[in-house]
């Protein structure tokens, strides 16, 4: 490979980061970060999209032609052979096409993944997952989303949604999920979870510095509020992120028994904003994991925090490279034949 440099985009639910990166060493040049306010049309998100690559282009002095290609990390279901966002999270866009345009203004691939598989990437390549070949990274914020590596590689499945750990069953006639389905382990671990039990304990009459925020937020509640409350000692905000951490714990241990990993790394909003929550969840795996599954399984945090977007999104487009070559050098061909 020569070139030493790919775009990486994270395609959020609220803003859209851009970023330049070296893909020998994670370093990032340069970045620009736009909210994604109503960009929600094809057009819109496209130009959108262009406009936070072309100025971290610039910053970093980097041309398009320098770069290898162009990986996307977005939050939703994605169509990963056509390069097209089915369905975003949070964001009300559907079927949006952004590979070929993105691949016919720059002149170089453009491959699109979920979030959680790119922030899956580069914990590999730079974080807690560097030479460790079997792993299962969960992230655990609004929802809980996994990516696992198997034996090197990230497994993807047979129609691309390997590791939607979020919505695996902990209660069968339990909490209605996003996802349509009852009792789903994202329905009792997730931050909007734990947000939606404080509230409706409130509401029920129980004491918490965080009755106050209720109204002023409309319900939701954010981790960082959940993490002054605990500062605060609030026993109502500790038992419901107990529970929380307790229940993902019991998920886990079930897919941990399943895949027999080198590494669970665990990140997102709540891991990062609250401490107890990821000690009690790495206690409650221990206190039920079979001991030959658990006797020599690390369990860390993930390193990388709010960059491994990009980073990773960066590191799709090496991955492509790495599988498919061929798609590299016809682009290469193209860009001269229209000069
Ligand atoms: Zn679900």
């Amino acid at each position: 490979m020569t070139k030493k440099y790919a775009v990486g985009v994270d395609f959020g639910g609220t803003k859209v980061l851009s970023a330049v990166v070296n893909i020998e060493t994670g370093e990032i040049l340069a970045s620009e970060k736009k909210k994604r306010k109503q960009a929600k049309e094809q057009d819109e998100v496209v130009s959108k999209i262009c406009n936070t690559i072309d100025e971290a282009l610039q910053e970093a002095n980097v041309s398009a032609s320098e770069i290898l290609g162009i990986g996307i990390g977005a939050a939703g279901m994605t169509d990963r052979e056509n390069g097209i966002l089915l369905k975003a999270a949070n964001i009300g866009s559907t079927n949006v096409k952004l590979a070929e345009p993105l691949s016919q203004k720059y002149g170089v691939p453009v491959q699109l993944g979920n979030d959680v598989e790119v922030a899956t990437l580069a914990e590999k390549s730079f974080g807690a997952g560097v030479n460790c070949d079997n792993f299962l990274c969960v992230f655990v914020g609004t929802g809980v989303g996994s990516g696992v590596v198997v034996n090197g590689s990230i497994l993807r499945g047979h129609t691309g949604v390997a590791g939607e750990i979020g919505h695996t069953t902990l209660f069968p006639d339990g909490r209605l999920c996003g996802c349509g389905g009852h009792g789903c382990l994202e329905a009792y671990a997730s931050r909007t979870a734990i947000a939606k039990a404080i509230v409706a304990r409130i509401q029920r009459g129980e004491e918490s510095v965080l009755a106050s925020q209720i109204d002023e937020s409309k319900g939701i509640i954010r981790s960082k509020a959940i993490f002054q409350a605990l500062a605060a000692g609030d026993k109502l905000a500790e038992d419901a992120v107990r529970q929380g951490a307790e229940y993902l714990g019991i998920g886990l241990t079930s897919s941990l028994t399943l895949l027999n990993p080198e590494k669970l790394i665990l990140g997102g909003g709540l891991i990062e904003s609250v401490p107890h929550y990821f000690e009690t969840a790495r206690e409650e795996i221990f206190k039920r994991i079979l001991p030959i599954t658990g006797s020599k399984l690390v369990i860390e945090k993930s390193v990388l925090g709010d960059y491994a977007g990009v980073v990773g999104s960066a590191l799709l487009i090496v991955e492509q490279y790495s599988l498919h070559p061929e798609k590299f050098a016809s682009h290469e061909v193209e860009a001269v034949s229209t000069i």
